[in-house]
């Protein structure tokens, strides 16, 4: 199925007051155009660290009163030109076609890291900074420079010579030691050797593509396209347990003591910044707001999670009895496997069968028209941008909201499909910052979809489709939310633990039968996904949440207790072990070395809580919105209004509060976590009787 109302026909391009840059051979913003080699692109970098410099400089050499003109302004700059030059590196790093680009974005990405971690320890600069007065008449000004002095206190600025000094080594070796951990990871694949029967329940496209040995049996690494299919499907428990640990274990031991350096040199730094533990020091500038919320939240999520986790594990169980009699309880390396059959089973719901309503292209069309009409949009095909890569879709995004005239917004770039060398995961990157008036915001999705080849249709899976839209929320998120005055307010800039909100929040949209069957049509017959299999869809989909909620605390737990305890003695299995007996109803195994695989402990130190806390707002954003009318109704654009288009302008709880009226409850996600869908007729139950009281 085709959409015909895409792009808003004859946009106001009339009114536009800003294009997008021209990408010219001298390109001060897209090192792609011009870069064609090493050499290039390091010089092009250069060139942006120098003008950083002329920023810095122009901000020293004021010689009156401190001003936002004179100060903020020259610094916001700065910042401006290593962002830009941070993300074209990361860029190169990420999607460049030859490991020698993508050395020399990597090695430029730690260079300007290293700029900014010299600036954040300037004492010239804070004090120029902080001899600016509030502006009280401008609150987002005010909350950029309040915001900007916290951070250079938690980054020590305002510590003597030799402490700052220990503090530069010490980020130093953190960020050594975290790139580490995950090399050991991303090199450590282990093989396991599994005879024929022992693939028995697996895809038989899964089975084509692993070549027998010449004894008969298989070879399956820890990579994985290899690891999910046999903990989902594979009948066999011995198999399912071996990939289990195998999988967990492919770092382990080394990783067990790179983990506990990285520990120590964070505690060391959080004690010279004045802080007990580092748990403190990396939620001092997070919405939480502290590391007692963490453990309160926790508990919180524990309490309405816990006897719908529990119902669940005795329905699986007991069905999983009905089929092996002797089994007395399920591990967690089984949990995946019998909750997949049960599902099956309950919902007779088949994850292949929606794949032929969800070709690549039909998808693509789909997000962007779905993405258009929510956050009131358009979206129009750039055909002569020049791009790192020839598969690279570009689009201009256009304002369509009441009044906005069809101005210009931004520029958005998709790079949907594996090839040799590119990064294998999925997200949302920012390219190029906006600054409302000046510089224009562009971002770009980097994924590894199926399709794109000619006579490929890529069939996609639903949780792909979903992926999608959630990383393309975070595109939106950045677009809509820098079009204000500074380059460092942007909607990647709000606090790390908000970011994930809108994008789950626009998860919840795709359970809704009418904004799939707008897109979701047979890749050979064009009809529409049926209704009744949306239905079926979404109530096996929904089966489970109340473990996916406490698997999640497992993580949330484990990452905040090895951040609040003195690190020189921890046993990291005895931790994860008792998280997982603390709130999971299925059992640990034994060695199982989960923490040395924990690749988010390098990102997100203490703070995994950020997936539960966003989920707990998320799901009461939705709950906001009238479920008949999601994408065109007022909610809508209230949201766009009041959540996203601010960006960073605001702290995020300031958002929370100017949408939902008042902060966020947990009750929403009581609700959705108990929530059934209709299986009978596939129609949607009316809006607010879908939630079992
Ligand atoms: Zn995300």
């Amino acid at each position: 199925m085709k959409f015909p109302a895409l792009f808003f026909p004859a946009l106001a391009v009339l009114s536009l007051t800003l294009a997008v840059p021209a990408q010219q051979a001298n390109d001060p913003l897209h090192a792609w155009v011009q870069a064609k080699d090493p050499a290039a692109l390091e010089a092009w970098a250069n060139q942006r660290i120098a003008a950083e410099k002329a920023d810095i400089d122009r901000l020293r050499a004021v010689t009156g009163p401190r001003t936002v003109q004179n100060t903020l302004r020259p610094f916001d700059d700065a910042q401006n030109e290593l962002a830009i030059a941070g993300n074209n590196a990361n860029l190169f790093f990420m999607l460049a076609g030859t490991a020698p680009m993508r050395d020399m974005g990597q090695k430029q990405s730690s260079a300007i890291s290293a700029v900014q971690t010299e600036l954040s320890l300037d004492q010239r600069v804070y004090r120029a900074l902080a001899a600016i007065p509030l502006p009280d008449h401008d609150p987002a000004t005010r909350h950029y420079l309040e915001r900007t002095l916290l951070e250079y206190r938690l980054s020590g600025v305002d510590k003597d010579d030799a402490t700052r000094a220990k503090i530069k080594d010490l980020q130093d070796k953190i960020s050594d030691l975290s790139l580490a951990f995950e090399r050991n990871i991303a090199d450590g694949t282990l093989k396991i050797t599994a005879t024929r029967a022992e693939l028995d329940g697996l895809p038989g496209d899964y089975i084509a593509r692993h070549k027998p040995n010449p004894d008969g049996t298989y070879t399956l690494t820890t990579d994985e396209p290899d690891v999910r299919p046999v903990l989902n499907f594979a009948s066999s428990a011995s198999l399912r347990l071996r990939m289990y640990q195998a999988y967990d274990g492919r770092a382990w031991p080394a990783n067990e003591l790179v983990l506990r350096d990285l520990l120590i040199a964070r505690q060391q730094l959080a004690s010279l910044l004045g802080y007990a533990h580092y748990a403190d020091l990396a939620t001092a500038d997070q919405m939480i707001g502290s590391a007692p919320n963490v453990e309160k939240l926790i508990g919180q999520l524990d309490a309405v999670s816990r006897a719908p986790a529990r119902r669940e594990y005795e329905e699986v169980l007991a069905f999983a009895q009905e089929k092996q009699p002797s089994l007395e309880s399920i591990s967690i390396a089984d949990a995946s496997y019998w909750m997949e059959q049960y599902r099956r089973s309950r919902f007779s719901f088949d994850a292949q069968s929606v794949r032929p309503y969800f070709p690549y292209g039909e998808v693509q069309n789909g997000i962007l028209a779905t993405a258009a009409r929510f956050f009131r949009v358009s979206f129009k095909p750039v055909k002569d941008a020049v791009v790192w890569d020839p598969s690279v879709d570009t689009f201009d995004v256009y304002d369509a909201a009441p009044g906005s005239k069809g101005k210009l917004l931004g520029r958005i770039y998709l790079d949907m499909h594996p090839r040799e060398g590119k990064d294998k995961w999925f997200s949302s990157e920012p390219v190029l910052p906006g600054i409302g008036g000046r510089q224009l915001p562009e971002g770009m999705l980097v994924c590894n979809f199926s399709g794109g080849v000619a006579g490929d249709p890529g069939l996609m899976e639903y949780n792909e489709v979903v992926t999608f839209f959630h990383e393309f929320g975070h595109l939106m998120h950045h677009i809509l939310g820098s079009q204000g005055q500074w380059s460092g307010q942007g909607g990647f800039n709000v606090e790390g633990d908000f970011v994930e909100s809108p994008s789950q929040m626009l998860e919840e949209i795709f359970h809704s039968t009418a904004v799939l069957q707008s897109f979701a049509g047979h890749y050979q017959t064009g009809e529409p996904i049926p209704a009744g299999l949306v239905a079926r869809m979404n109530a096996a989909d929904a089966y489970g949440r109340a473990r996916w909620l406490q698997r999640q605390l497992i993580f949330t737990s484990f990452s905040f207790q090895v951040h609040d305890q003195p690190p020189e003695n921890i046993d990291f299995d005895r931790i994860y072990f008792d998280d997982v007996k603390r709130f999971s109803t299925f059992a640990p195994v034994p060695g199982d070395h989960f923490a040395a695989s924990f690749t988010h402990i390098t990102g997100y130190s203490s703070n995994y809580y950020t997936y539960v806390l966003d989920k707990v707002i998320a799901i009461d954003f939705f709950s906001q919105f009238d479920k008949n009318n999601l994408l065109d109704g007022p909610t809508a654009l209230r949201y766009r209004r009041a959540v996203i288009e601010p960006g960073a302008s605001k702290p995020a709880a300031q958002l929370v509060k100017d949408f939902l009226g008042r902060p966020q409850q947990i009750d929403a996600l009581r609700r959705w976590m108990n929530e059934e869908f209709a299986t009978q007729t596939g129609a949607p139950p009316a809006s607010g009787t879908q939630n079992r009281p």
